[in-house]
């Protein structure tokens, strides 16, 4: 399957995309960045739901780690973490003029709605951003999981998975100059290849649901709107051939 003009997307943003590098917390001008480009896509007419991470709040295995915090409680507040980015964006998007609600996984009633499969639709039809929180809503999932999920149950054409570098490389670009960018990859070769795109128990449901992954940089400028006009960047992985 070749890229298209999507009209229904899922976009995922990691919680480092809303700091610097290497960094904690929130980055208004990172954020900035990306709820800019969002809101010009949305604008242009496309529909837009967004899985937003937390990693740079609180990452639940991480915190668990240190044996005082159990893993299941560390990952609830990872998941309330990614309420206060959904927070966040919401705001900064409204800013620019571009209407959004936050449906979360977890009952947070007193700052957003909770995730209703089919309210989020009427909204997306109506033009409204819908930031996506609290992943799942379960601990011992991810964000990128909750990706595949909501891309699948809210037929989105494609899942777009926004990250720092240009696409899935064979080697790590920053260690590795030489490293060679795939631009296009089978689900079958990241699994077995263990290619870094996002976890396993994401690609596996995005191949099970025949989910196009079109991973790519969202630090550069107008990049989410190139990927949705279907402008050949970053690696699409998907069940076709290579
Ligand atoms: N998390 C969870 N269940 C979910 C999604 C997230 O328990 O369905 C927790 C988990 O602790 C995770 C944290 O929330 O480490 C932040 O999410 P994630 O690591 O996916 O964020 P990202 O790496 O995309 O910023």
């Amino acid at each position: 399957m070749a890229r298209q003009r999507y009209t229904r997307v899922l976009l995922k943003i990691s919680g480092e995309g809303l700091c610097r590098e290497g960094g904690f917390g929130f980055e208004m001008d990172e954020i900035k960045v990306i709820a800019s480009q969002i809101a010009a896509v949305a604008q242009s007419g496309v529909q837009l739901a967004i899985v937003v991470g937390g990693g740079n709040l609180v990452r639940g295995e991480r915190l668990a780690g240190s044996g005082c915090i159990q893993r299941a409680t560390a990952d609830y507040m990872g998941m309330l973490g990614t309420v206060m980015n959904a927070m966040a964006l919401q705001d900064t998007l409204e800013h620019l003029g571009q209407p959004t609600r936050v449906a979360s996984a977890l009952p947070v009633t007193a700052v957003c709605e909770p995730f209703i499969r089919r309210k989020v639709m009427h909204h997306l039809e109506k033009g409204l951003v819908v930031v996506l929180a609290a992943g799942v809503g379960s601990p011992f999932f991810t964000t990128d999981t909750c990706a595949a999920l909501r891309a699948t149950e809210l037929n989105c054409q494609v899942l777009l998975k926004a990250t720092k570098v240009d696409g899935v490389y064979d080697s790590d670009p920053k260690k590795n100059p030489k490293a060679r960018c795939f631009e296009q990859l089978t689900y079958r070769q990241v699994i077995t290849d263990n290619l870094r795109v996002m976890d396993m128990t994401a690609i596996s449901m995005a191949e099970e649901n025949n989910v196009p992954i079109i991973v790519f940089n969202m630090k550069t400028p107008g990049n989410i709107g190139r990927v949705v006009a279907g402008e050949p960047i970053g690696t699409l992985v998907n069940g076709g051939a290579v």
